[in-house]
């Protein structure tokens, strides 16, 4: 076996199959069940009330935790309506429109088709509208859909007065409408909706279409609680022995919509008996470990780990190896891990582990632009998102069409995500992989990450990029630049310390280099905004500073447009290359590592 296959494949059996062991239904699925009566809103009383729950079973086990109390920008949707006709349809608000109090939104309805829905849950979060020349200013805009951040973006930027979206189903999802990531700032503050925005279920959407097709008028209303609050943000830490500041990060919301059994209890118990069990074999964790259970992750687009992200942005910076999202595991028919979130660098890993404790083969694909994902600007490894999921074959047997969560399940967002989403047996093998997973990362001595696959995945990105560019932009310097960063890695692992053999301060440097590489090469990846800041939450693009070369073909004729394409692409890539030479001279021992510690 080569150094790095040895390094991504690490594992201390006998410890694993000890933590694996321990883990049971016994702690957590009361959890589940207590949870299913609460609905969780961001900083009610009845969501403290989950709060208190988990933190006496910490207390009662002993594990050091502590709950934060952040004050957030926090949206909670109270009511709507659509007067059509003289019919009154049921609507919900998703968090972060406009409310219209009292009043009424009335106009002209435009119905603008959505298009074929996507069928991976990132679609879900991301896509936008295409309006096909459709008149839509100074209307209210009749489209298919949830009613996304995006999709509102583009109404908005159309000049919509209001938004309908017709839901795929029976049921109404609630949802978020603003592109704001966290709590805003001067740059995103700006960026907040401005219009209101519901959402309505595909029959009445139907009706809708046919008075929209007639001309027809209707008159929107919204009332939602916007403004800040106090949420809370409960974490707990378990203390590495042997470096103990260098950590993993493992994190879910919980909140949620309705009683939100499959979004999230489900992962918010998964979290707290890894919790459980992981105190109880804590002399044997080399690094440290947190847990966090957000709040505002619903009503505040990731209020809450954004709040942690920039609070302890540095930390994280210097020593965060990973952070591991738990996110609706343990859900009713849920049989595979396809769909499943992972940065490049992690797929070998994720692949193993998976494999070893479930006997599934994962699907890994690209962290869509939602989650929690709130460390991509700081360049923190990442892996899982959602967790497992029905097939795609299995949806498409039921009828169900894609959500963001509850293994596929409808339920999703909605009144009907009670207990009987959640499945014990589905739960118990979803918290055994998210177990070895982290004691994985927490206790291989190497950090068990492969860049190679990052520089594949860069050259594959930037030759799909040089394809649409043709003779309009040459991207040589990114491919040259990846080329010789993959060629310096080749010898960075196949010199990297032997297993058993490795003294201390070389294995300290080797996995230094290997976090400085994430924070050179995810925020080029992920974020089009410097280093601790938060991008829109809308779909980021492989490299997106290169991805307007695919527009380079339509704008070929243009010279104005082509000439602003061709400098943003200019600048784009001599951030990539930047980037790129310096990730080379780490990996060369040239460069610097990690800014001094932040301790003493
Ligand atoms: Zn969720």
């Amino acid at each position: 076996m080569s150094r790095l296959l040895e390094m991504i494949a690490w594992s201390d059996e006998a410890l694993e199959r000890r933590v694996l062991d321990s883990i049971s239904l016994k702690a957590p699925w009361p959890v589940v069940e207590h949870l299913a009566t609460l609905t969780r809103l961001s900083g009610t009383p009845e969501e403290r009330r989950a709060v208190e729950l988990l933190a006496r079973h910490l207390e009662g086990w002993g594990v050091p935790h502590r709950v934060y109390e952040p004050e957030c920008f926090i949206s909670i949707p109270l009511a709507a309506s659509v007067r059509c006709n003289g019919t009154a349809y049921r609507a919900k608000t998703p968090a972060m429109s406009v409310s219209t109090g009292d009043e009424e939104v009335t106009g002209e309805l435009a119905y603008v088709p959505g298009g074929a829905a996507g069928s991976s849950p990132g679609d879900v979060f991301s896509a936008g509208v295409e309006f096909g020349g459709a008149r839509v200013a100074g209307r209210i805009v009749l489209t298919e859909g949830m009613a996304s951040p995006g999709k509102v973006k583009d109404l908005m930027a159309a000049g919509a007065i209001a938004g309908i979206f017709i839901n795929p189903g029976q049921n109404i999802h609630e949802g978020i409408c603003t592109t704001v990531w966290g709590t805003p700032d001067l740059d995103s503050a700006a960026r907040q909706p401005t219009i209101p925005v519901v959402a309505v279920n595909y029959a009445d959407g139907q009706a809708l279409i046919r008075a929209a097709r007639q001309g027809g008028r209707a008159g929107v209303s919204t009332r939602l609680e916007t403004g800040w609050r106090t949420i809370p943000v409960l974490v707990a830490e378990i203390p590495g022995t042997r470096a103990p500041e260098e950590c993993v990060l493992l994190h879910g919301h919980l909140d949620s919509w309705h009683t939100g059994v499959g979004d999230n209890a489900t992962g918010d118990a998964a979290m707290l008996e890894l919790a459980r069990v992981f105190w109880r074999h804590r002399r044997r964790l080399a690094r440290t470990l947190r847990i966090a259970w957000w709040s505002g992750h619903s009503h505040g687009r990731y209020a809450g780990s954004t709040w942690y992200a920039d609070t302890h942005a540095l930390d994280l910076a210097r020593y965060g190896v990973a952070q591991v999202n738990c996110d609706s595991p343990g859900c009713r028919w849920a049989t595979t891990y396809d769909h499943l979130s992972a940065m490049s660098e992690t797929v070998p890993f994720v692949d193993a582990v998976i494999r070893a404790t479930t006997g599934i083969t994962p699907q890994p694909e690209r962290p869509p632009r939602a989650g929690d994902y709130s460390f991509n600007s700081i360049g923190l490894s990442s892996f899982y998102m959602l967790s497992s999921t029905m097939s795609d074959t299995d949806r498409a047997e039921r009828g169900y069409y894609a959500v963001g969560g509850c293994g596929g399940n409808i339920a999703w967002h909605t009144e009907d995500d009670t207990l009987e989403i959640a499945d014990r047996d589905n739960l118990l093998r979803d918290m055994r992989m998210y177990a070895a997973s982290v004691l994985r990362v927490l206790n291989a001595p190497l950090h068990p990450f492969d860049w190679t696959r990052t520089t594949a995945e860069f050259r594959q990105t930037v030759g799909g990029y040089q394809q649409a560019a043709g003779d309009q932009f040459d991207l040589s310097p990114a491919r040259e630049a990846i080329d010789a960063l993959e060629a310096a890695l080749g010898e960075f692992y196949a010199g990297g310390p032997a297993r058993g053999t490795a003294r201390g301060a070389t294995v300290r440097r080797f996995n230094a280099v290997q976090r400085r590489l994430g924070r050179l090469l995810i925020p080029v990846n992920y974020s089009r905004m410097p280093a601790f800041w938060h991008d829109p939450a809308i779909n980021v693009p492989p490299l997106p500073d290169l991805a307007p070369a695919l527009a380079l073909p339509r704008v070929a004729g243009d010279p104005a447009q082509r000439g602003i394409v061709r400098a943003h692409l200019a600048r784009g890539q001599n951030r990539l290359v930047w980037a790129l030479t310096q990730a080379r001279e780490v990996v060369l021992g040239r460069g610097p590592l990690t800014p001094p510690p932040a301790r003493p």
